[in-house]
C-alpha cells in the first residue's frame, strides 16, 4: 500500500478534466507566464521534498497539487504565455485552469510577475481573468535579487501601477520568502473567516 504523502509532497497531478481530485480542499493557485520563476519559487516555498523541474513548453503539462507543511494545498498551474505552445495546448491550459478556478476551491491566486518585465500582455490577461471570476489575488514580483536599489524603486512603481500592492521575492537569495509565507497565511485566514 502506498503511504500517505508527507507535507510538501505532490498529492495529485491533473492532465485532464476527469483527473481532478474529488475534493482537494481549499487551494492556493500559482499562476504566471512561462519562465517567470514559478518552479524556483515553489521549490523554495515547499522545501526540497517537492523539488521539481521546470515545465518545458510543448511537453505534456498539467496542474500539480502539493500539500504544504501547514496543511494548505498549493496548485502549480502550467506557465501561461503562449508563444511556443500549440493551439491544442493553449486550449487545454485554459480548460484545466478554468475548471480549477470555477470549482470554488481557489481561496487565493498568487500571480507572479518578473520584476524586470513588470507588465506583460500575459500578466494583464491573467489579471483580468482572475478579476472577472472574483478570485482574490496576491501579486508577487520574482527574481528581485536581479535588481539594484535604484532599479528596485523603478520596478516597484511600475509593478504597483499594474497590480496595486506587490510583494517582491527572490527564490535565489530567499529575500521576501518568509513575508510571502506570512501573507498567504494571513490572506487565507481572512477568507476562511
Ligand atoms: P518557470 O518557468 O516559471 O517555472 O521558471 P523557473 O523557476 O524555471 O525559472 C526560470 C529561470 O529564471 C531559470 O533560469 C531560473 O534559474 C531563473 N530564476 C528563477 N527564480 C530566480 C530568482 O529568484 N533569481 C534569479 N536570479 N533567477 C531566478
Amino acid at each position: 500500500m502506498k503511504s500517505k504523502p508527507g507535507r510538501g509532497e505532490r498529492i495529485a497531478a491533473v492532465h485532464r478534466r476527469e483527473d481532478f481530485p474529488e475534493s482537494p480542499g481549499p487551494v492556493v493557485a500559482f499562476v504566471g507566464r512561462s519562465n517567470v520563476g514559478k518552479s524556483s519559487l515553489l521549490n523554495r516555498l515547499l522545501g526540497k521534498a517537492a523539488a521539481r523541474v521546470s515545465q518545458t513548453p510543448g511537453k505534456t503539462r498539467g496542474i500539480y497539487f502539493y500539500e504544504t507543511e501547514e496543511g494548505h494545498r498549493f496548485a502549480d498551474l502550467p506557465g501561461a504565455g503562449f508563444a511556443r505552445v500549440s493551439k491544442a495546448e493553449r486550449e487545454r491550459w485554459g480548460e484545466l485552469a478554468d475548471t480549477l478556478f470555477r470549482s470554488g476551491q481557489v481561496r487565493l491566486a498568487v500571480l507572479l510577475a518578473d520584476c524586470r518585465v513588470p507588465d506583460t500582455p500575459t500578466d494583464r490577461v491573467l489579471r483580468g481573468y482572475l478579476e472577472s471570476l472574483g478570485v482574490p489575488t496576491l501579486a508577487v514580483a520574482t527574481k528581485w535579487d536581479k535588481l539594484g536599489e535604484r532599479e528596485r524603486a523603478r520596478s516597484r512603481a511600475r509593478l504597483e501601477a499594474a497590480h496595486g500592492a506587490v510583494l517582491p521575492v527572490s527564490a535565489r537569495s530567499g529575500e521576501g520568502i518568509e513575508q510571502l509565507r506570512r501573507e498567504i497565511r494571513r490572506r487565507l485566514r481572512e477568507v476562511e473567516g
